[in-house]
């Protein structure tokens, strides 16, 4: 396996204050990485460290080159691509105009094959291709946001809490298209859940935050049966 993306004693920034302490993480090519943690602890701002959204110290390098010394448009054009908390969807644009806003940094002549395969993935898009995204249920316009978010090919996919605000069973359809993604586009996740049983489910290795560090990484399998973790995020 190697190593995709990898953060050294990364500390993050809004202004003065400091919200991460020195994070350590590794996601190799095609891995699910899931990361949890309670509010506050500085989940949202670690996606937004290797997107460039927020003031770093310390090393982020991806596909073996730094990025810490980068911008946002950069790191898309490099392999990264994010679907942010609340899905970011163009609300007023159409379901097809979403998608294709995706692809706009791509060169090559496969958008149209990648815009036929997602509605092929989310056929329910694909009926309501002229429709505007805002009139999609919560459901739908999160497959809209991933679709959108793949569009630029990327290597890695940063998703930040993609269950949020949806039907438990909407919930399990997205992870086992999710996974099906993972197997088929052969893209690396890094995955921040509150549904932690469903996410460990998909994951292979896990990292769990407190207060803007690492409290706990591992095997999935094995942050499945730590006591803290399972008291804490898995009910039992
Ligand atoms: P949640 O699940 O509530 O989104 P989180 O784990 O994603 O939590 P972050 O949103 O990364 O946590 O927040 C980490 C810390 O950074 C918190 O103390 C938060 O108050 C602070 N913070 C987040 N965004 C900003 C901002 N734009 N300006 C200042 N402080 C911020």
């Amino acid at each position: 396996m190697t190593t995709l993306l990898e953060l050294e004693d990364v500390h993050a920034f809004y202004g003065d204050v400091e919200c991460l302490h020195g994070i350590d993480l590794t996601v190799d090519d095609g891995e699910v990485v899931v990361v949890l943690g309670a509010n506050g602890a500085g989940k949202t701002t670690l996606l937004r460290s290797i997107c460039r959204l927020v003031r770093t110290d310390g090393s982020i390098s991806f596909d073996g080159k730094e990025i810490g010394n980068r911008n946002t448009y950069d790191v898309i054009r490099r392999g990264v691509s994010m679907v942010p908390q609340g899905r970011g969807t163009l609300v007023d644009l159409s379901v097809d105009d979403n998608i294709r806003a995706g692809g706009y940094v791509r060169r090559d002549k496969g958008v149209e094959d990648d815009v036929r395969y997602w509605y092929e993935v989310f056929p329910r898009l694909g009926q309501r291709r002229s429709t505007s995204a805002g009139s999609l249920s919560g459901g739908e316009q999160q497959m809209l946001a991933i679709a959108r978010a793949l569009m630029s090919r990327p290597k890695l996919l940063l998703l930040d809490e993609p269950s949020l605000g949806l039907a438990p069973i909407v919930v399990r359809q997205l992870f086992d298209v999710l996974a099906k993604i993972c197997a088929e586009r052969e893209v690396a996740m890094v995955v921040v859940e509150q549904n932690a049983a469903l996410a460990l489910g998909m994951a292979q290795r896990g990292y769990v935050l407190e207060a803007g560090t690492v409290a706990v990484t591992g095997a999935a399998d094995r942050l499945r049966d730590d006591e803290t973790v399972r008291r804490a995020y898995l009910g039992y």
